[in-house]
């Protein structure tokens, strides 16, 4: 396991600092999609019913998990962070071929669209899909950690390249690039010392440019795979608390797609508050292999971002 110390943060040097964020959104991914998987697809009178307030890493759930297991939200950023790190370059036949090899893998679930995405690649060899109306689920926003930390400090126009080769390898479309772009900014402005008012900022830029993102007005329950449902839940929970914990137990009880907001929410809330702030508790009661992997890959993957070289 990568060796981070986790409590002397404040002392570290900026690359030692950005290290730990960015651990601490890797660490935030799994913790919240392991969270969230087990009150997936109840709503919050379901959840309320059978867990009170669901606040534990239990596993269950429809895809009756072990305790700390993650599902294909995680393992699918693990599999393009893989792919970055080979290529030393978000290129999109390594990634399809990642993508590819994860689903013979036989994951615990796998989402419609990404399915179909990959049975294009393996079909045709093309490495991105048509442009759909159908497109805007959130399975690529959900894997888009390892673009945030790979990119980091490249100009903005570069992290939309990166974000649409990823995107477009299984979701092609421009709502969907849209939102999956400003979570992966606002996981960046984060890494960099961004608060919790510049990360706002970006939400109200996203709306500005996409109307139908407007998160102000009733309150998103039982979310479901549209990523403009997926994000409006996550952006209200992030604003109207101010711990990690309390915007992570808040967006999955919230039900619906709960393992996918609550990795989307943790990977933005473990960049903004840092690994620390991760209870600890949901920290011991991830899969240990899994949480190494992350912690390792998301080290790996900042150290070579564009930030940390110097460039
Ligand atoms: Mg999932
Ligand atoms: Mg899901």
């Amino acid at each position: 396991m990568l060796l981070l110390d986790l409590t002397a943060e404040s002392t570290l040097p900026p690359v030692g600092r950005l290290q730990a964020r960015a651990a601490g959104a890797y660490l935030g991914l799994a913790v919240g999609d392991a969270l969230g998987a087990t009150v997936e697809f109840l709503i919050p009178r379901e959840i309320q019913e059978q867990y009170g307030v669901h606040r534990e890493l239990i596993g269950g759930g429809w895809l009756k998990l072990r305790k700390g297991q993650v599902t294909d939200d995680t393992e699918m950023s693990l599999a393009l962070g893989k792919a970055i790190l080979g290529a030393r370059a978000v290129a999109a036949e390594p990634i399809a071929v990642a993508f590819s090899s994860w689903m013979k893998s036989k994951p615990v679930d796998i989402g419609n669209t990404v399915r179909r995405g990959i049975a294009h690649y393996r079909q045709t060899g093309e490495t991105q899909v048509p442009e759909s109306e159908n497109d805007a689920g959130n399975g690529a926003c959900m894997r888009s950690l390892p673009i945030a930390l790979f990119t980091l400090g490249a100009d903005a126009e570069a992290v939309a390249t990166a974000n649409r080769i990823q995107s477009h390898t299984t979701h092609h479309n421009a709502l969907g690039d849209a939102g999956t772009f400003t979570v992966i900014r606002m996981v960046q402005s984060a890494l960099t010392g961004g608060t919790r008012s510049d990360l706002k900022a970006l939400a109200e830029a996203l709306v500005e440019h996409e109307p139908k993102y407007r998160y102000d007005r009733r309150r998103m329950e039982n979310p479901g795979g549209f990523l403009v449902e997926t994000l409006k839940a996550v952006f209200q929970s992030l604003f109207a608390t101010d711990c990690f914990e309390g915007a992570l137990i808040d967006v999955v009880n919230r039900g619906g797609d709960a393992d996918t907001t609550g990795a989307i929410l943790g990977m933005i809330a473990g960049a903004l508050y840092g690994p620390e702030e991760i209870p600890k508790r949901w920290i011991a009661a991830l899969d240990q292999k899994m949480a190494d992997a992350c912690t390792a890959q998301a080290g790996a993957l900042i150290a070579l971002s564009p930030q940390c070289r110097g460039e």
